[in-house]
């Protein structure tokens, strides 16, 4: 079941988008069994390449308190598109890495959600189990 109280604490963050040129707002965020919370939007750049998207925000800032993938219960990615935003390829590849394969994933815009896990995101991925 969706954890609603995480995707509205998603959307909230996305209020916090910095998306000056794509005016695309996306909000993340990252649940831990423990009951904290880690928030992610997406900064962009006019140097566009070094933008960083909401849910590698949210993740990376779980980490840089000492969050732990086992730590995480559920992390939210929300839009306002017309459609679900799925992360995009380089946050799959970090995601797979900072994450279980398990971890219930939300996805939702204003009208719908659905839930997903990275492995299911990024099927025969490349992993530390790789090198
Ligand atoms: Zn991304």
């Amino acid at each position: 079941m969706i954890d609603q109280k995480l995707v509205e604490r998603a959307f909230k963050n996305l209020e916090n988008a910095y998306a000056p040129y794509s005016n695309y707002r996306v909000g993340a965020c990252v649940e831990t069994f423990n009951g904290d919370y880690y928030d992610g939007a997406n900064i962009e750049n006019a140097s566009y390449g070094l933008s960083n998207c909401a849910e590698r925000n949210a993740v990376f800032a779980a980490y840089s308190n000492g969050v732990r993938k086992d730590d995480i219960k559920a992390l939210a990615i929300v839009c306002e598109g017309k459609t679900i935003a799925a992360p995009c390829g380089a946050c799959r590849q970090v995601l797979v890495e900072l994450l279980n394969k398990d971890t219930p994933i939300y996805l939702a815009n204003r009208t719908s959600q659905t839930e997903t896990t990275i492995e299911e995101l990024l099927p025969m991925s490349f992993t530390q189990e790789d090198l």
